[in-house]
């Protein structure tokens, strides 16, 4: 039996430059070795956007397209919609009950989440979204997770809760692995540490030429240079590290670097390479998501056969855990 990734997106938005070199590059290379199951993560996404549940609807579309854009494959792996398997909720309440108050108060990037709202904003669900989480896991009992590092708390606390339910109600949870992509967490077009879909700085995967060329044209760069012929400063610039992330070609980038430092080089010049080695990784991209966007009962398909299998391996370990609390069967 091959072993098992459970990963995935909140459906809040399309997906972005980010995404792909921290999470999704790996996902699709790791589709023949594993067994992989998708999650498009509604529960977890009205958490935070209870107001805009019609976001959250166009955005499962739009994750979906992105996946299969990026080649996520539909036939070997399974995409999962959360909600359509009420398991997951069910599993998120039990190991609700091995986590404490403290525990959650304490995790890192769930603090950071929580500081972009206004206390009275933060809903309960919000809150508890690294247990329901665990129990997004923990359900097809993956091994493997790969994500970006904003989540490697998340996976910890994960580990915790399946070791804790395995010493005391019996073995049902492999204790599942982390895996961080190539590049652990993209910076913003604004500098801002991470690119994310909430803050308003990403490049899509879907962005047409021209805004992909205009976004890159209005980066944040050195502040400290001021005419073409300063010298300026690579370390920290997000333009460099954009090239260093997405130019397949290794010396083209320290050219730039080594011609940047010396003030040989305008941002004009080096952004516009960064706008075409873009443009070049993103286009075939952006041409197999139109060619889906005319096909949505392929879309629908995928997310529906995908939901089935998962579904089942669901009631199995839901059984199992329902068994090992001795629930369920009180008279
Ligand atoms: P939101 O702002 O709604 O939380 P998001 O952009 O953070 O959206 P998620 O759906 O929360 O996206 O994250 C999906 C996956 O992509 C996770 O594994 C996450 O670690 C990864 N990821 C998201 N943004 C980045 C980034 N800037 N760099 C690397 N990985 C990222
Ligand atoms: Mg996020």
């Amino acid at each position: 039996m091959r072993r098992r990734i459970l990963t995935g997106m909140r459906p809040t938005g399309a997906l972005h430059l980010g995404h792909y070199a921290g999470a999704l590059e790996n996902w699709v290379r790791l589709q023949d070795e594993y067994e992989c199951f998708f999650l498009i993560a509604d529960y977890q996404a009205l958490g935070d956007h209870i107001d805009d549940i019609p976001r959250i609807r166009r955005s499962v579309v739009e994750v979906t397209l992105d996946w299969l854009a990026v080649r996520l494959d539909p036939e070997k792996s399974s995409f999962v919609v959360q909600s359509y398997v009420p398991e997951h909720a069910e599993l998120a309440l039990l190991l609700g009950t091995l986590v404490s108050l403290p525990r959650l108060q304490r995790n890192p990037t769930l603090k950071g989440e929580m500081g972009q709202f206004k206390a009275q904003e933060v809903t309960v669900t919000f809150f508890t979204y690294p247990v329901s989480q665990a129990a997004d896991i923990l359900l097809p009992k993956a091994h493997l997770v790969p994500v970006g590092e904003d989540q490697l708390p998340h996976i910890e606390l994960t580990r915790e809760v399946a070791g804790r339910f395995n010493r005391s109600y019996g073995e049902v949870f492999p204790i599942p692995e982390a895996l961080v992509g190539r590049v652990p967490r993209l910076v913003g077009i604004d500098g801002q540490a991470k690119m994310s879909k909430s803050l308003d700085n990403a490049i899509y995967l879907s962005d047409p030429e021209e805004v992909v060329t205009e976004k890159v044209r209005r980066m944040y760069t050195d502040p400290t240079r001021i005419h073409p012929t300063d010298p300026g400063h690579v370390e920290g610039n997000p333009v460099f590290m954009y090239l260093d992330a997405f130019d397949p070609h290794a010396d083209e980038v320290s050219e730039l670097k080594e011609r940047y430092r010396k003030g040989t080089v305008g941002d004009v010049e080096v952004k516009r390479i960064l706008a075409q080695r873009l443009n070049e990784l993103l286009e075939p991209i952006r041409e197999r998501r139109r060619s889906y966007e005319q096909h949505p009962d392929l879309v629908r398909e995928a997310l529906l056969e995908g939901t089935k299998r998962h579904k089942a391996i669901a009631e199995e370990t839901m059984r199992e855990v329902r068994d090992g609390l001795h629930i369920s069967q009180y008279v």
